[in-house]
């Protein structure tokens, strides 16, 4: 389902007071729409720091993040996926209003219940698929920009409603609207990406590095090919803008038929049990929810990997070249 400016009522958001938890990315973006909008009860809860600050340059008068939960008919939860557990039960569920409403900017803390949300709270999801200078550049020019909506808890029976207006105020429901999703999708999804899809991707251009310098290429000229000139950003570019396949056209003969054909044969059976386990085992179980919930492990795996990474031959190679090509970097 598609929802557009015309299944929106924006009133509904105007005649609340709407609380910003955080004040980062998508909070200013978000919360800069809605005054634009002719939400004027907004409140900024942020500890007072450099975030708070520029909230108070914007023209908003931020309180501590206990007094924005208590006086939200809205809570628009904008801090950091991982630290949204720990904020919500030593700062926010204590001070909730009745029947007021909670939205997340990504499915995954209620994707795998990690919030604890009282019973009658309406849980929504408005995520635009844009980090958050893009959301208030876009909403400043008129121009849409994609964005997932959901209703994810509505003991009001109305939350399908406050979600759309809300989704309406950012400027989510221009062009070709907001599409109906659900926390479980966006989280699901989102997750495949970073743990199936682009770590494939990123272990493919590894192997072809280590197999085209075996065979004595130099590193120049093989990062170079793979991505220093850029080629990849428009494939990818043109692939968004005229479809995933149609934009071979702008290859020659030879590629295409070498992209094709190869990639026609290519039964793929091994990547897809391969992907299916990650999606099922790990994602939707819920199993790797629960180990990064454990923010003292996640840190530490988090470094290790870093430091296990440095060591790869394409990494090591793409320090030599970029001295070669920018020898003043790192002045
Ligand atoms: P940011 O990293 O920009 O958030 C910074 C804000 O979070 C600041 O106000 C900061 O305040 C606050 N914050 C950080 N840590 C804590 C903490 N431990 N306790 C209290 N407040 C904290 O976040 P984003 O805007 O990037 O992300 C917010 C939400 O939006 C997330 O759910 C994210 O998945 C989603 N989202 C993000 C997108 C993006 O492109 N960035 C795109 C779409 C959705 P302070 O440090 O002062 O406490």
């Amino acid at each position: 389902k598609i929802y557009h400016d015309e299944d929106t009522d924006i009133t509904i958001v105007q005649s609340k007071v709407v609380s910003f938890i955080g004040y980062g990315n998508q909070g200013r973006a978000q919360a800069l729409n809605l005054r634009d909008s002719g939400v004027n009860n907004i409140v900024i809860g942020n500890i007072d720091d450099d975030y708070a600050k520029q909230a108070r340059e914007d023209g908003f008068s931020p309180v501590s993040i206990e007094e924005a939960a208590r006086q939200g008919d809205i809570l628009m939860l904008l801090i950091p996926d991982e630290d949204q557990q720990t904020v919500w039960n030593e700062k926010i569920r204590g001070n909730i209003k009745p029947n007021s409403t909670l939205v997340v900017a990504s499915g995954y803390n209620v994707a795998f219940n990690l919030l604890t949300i009282p019973d009658d709270m309406d849980v929504v999801m408005v995520a635009p698929r844009m980090i958050g200078a893009g959301v208030r550049d876009r909403y400043v020019q008129h121009i849409p920009y994609p964005c997932f909506v959901s209703v994810e808890k509505d003991p009001s029976g109305t939350a399908l409603a406050t979600c759309l207006s809300i989704a309406s105020a950012i400027g989510a429901t221009r062009g070709n609207g907001a599409v109906g999703s659900s926390c479980r999708e966006e989280a699901g999804i989102d997750l495949f990406a970073e743990q199936a899809l682009w770590p494939e991707i990123m272990a493919i251009f590894r192997e072809g590095f280590n197999v085209l310098r075996e065979a004595g290429f130099s590193e120049e000229a093989i990062l170079f090919d793979m991505y220093l000139s850029k080629e990849p950003a428009e494939i990818f570019e043109r692939a968004a803008d005229e479809g995933f396949v149609k934009q071979l056209k702008y290859h020659s003969r030879t590629s295409q038929y070498g992209q094709l054909s190869t990639m026609n044969r290519h039964d793929g059976k091994d990547i897809r049990e391969k992907f299916h386990h990650i999606l099922h085992d790990n994602i939707l179980s819920g199993k790797f929810a629960e180990k990064w919930s454990n923010t003292k492990w996640a840190a530490e795996e988090l470094a290790k990997e870093w430091k296990e990474v440095e060591n790869a031959p394409i990494v090591q190679a793409d320090e030599r070249v970029r001295d070669v090509i920018k020898p003043d970097r790192k002045k």
